[in-house]
C-alpha cells in the first residue's frame, strides 16, 4: 500500500497550541504528516526560522511520522516534491473559511490536490500567531498559547 502523506503548511511565527491540536488530528488520517514552514520572501518573520523549525521538533520528538521542512516554493509545487496527496489546514471561524476556500480552490485548480480542513479545538479558537507576536513584543508570557516558547528565543 501506497504512504498516505500530508503537508501542514504555514507561517507558524510562532506554532501555537492551536497548530499543534491540528497536526495530531491530522496525524490519525495520514501514515506520514509534514510540517512544512513556508518562506514567502515578501513578508517579514518575527521569530528566526531555525528556531520555529526547532521549537516544532521539540514538541514532536519521538513521533516519527511527523517530520518538519522549510519551503519557499509554492505550497502544491513543494506537495509534488514530497510526495504528499493533501494539504491540512486549520479552521476557526468563518473569516478563516473564505479565506482558505478560495486558496484551496486555486491549488485544486492548479495541480488537482485536495485540501482537508480540520476544526480547532475550541479551547484553541481564539489562539492567533499575530496576537501572540505581539504580546511577546510587549514582553508579556505567551506560555498559555505556546508550547515551550523559551524554545524561539
Ligand atoms: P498562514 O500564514 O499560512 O496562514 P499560519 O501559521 O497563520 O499560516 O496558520 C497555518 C494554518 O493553521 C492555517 O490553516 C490557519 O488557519 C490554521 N490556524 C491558525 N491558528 C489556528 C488555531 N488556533 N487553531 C487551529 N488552526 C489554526
Amino acid at each position: 500500500m501506497m504512504k498516505r502523506v500530508g503537508l501542514f503548511p504555514g507561517s507558524f511565527d510562532p506554532f501555537t497550541k492551536g497548530h499543534e491540536a491540528i497536526a495530531w488530528k491530522a496525524l490519525e488520517l495520514f501514515d506520514e504528516l509534514i510540517i512544512g514552514i513556508g518562506i514567502n520572501s515578501r513578508k517579514q518573520y518575527l521569530f528566526d526560522i531555525e528556531k520555529r523549525k526547532h521549537h516544532i521538533q521539540s514538541l514532536f520528538v519521538g513521533e516519527r511520522r511527523i517530520s518538519i521542512q522549510v519551503y519557499q516554493e509554492l505550497t502544491v509545487t513543494f506537495c509534488q516534491k514530497i510526495g504528499a496527496s493533501h494539504i491540512i489546514r486549520g479552521l476557526r471561524d468563518s473569516k478563516d473559511f473564505q479565506y482558505e476556500k478560495s486558496i484551496a480552490h486555486m491549488n485544486f485548480q492548479l495541480v488537482g490536490i485536495e485540501t482537508v480542513f480540520l476544526l480547532t479545538n475550541q479551547e484553541y479558537s481564539a489562539v492567533n500567531s499575530s496576537i501572540i507576536r505581539e504580546i511577546h513584543l510587549n514582553g508579556s508570557d505567551i506560555s498559555s498559547f505556546v508550547t515551550s516558547p523559551k524554545l524561539l528565543v
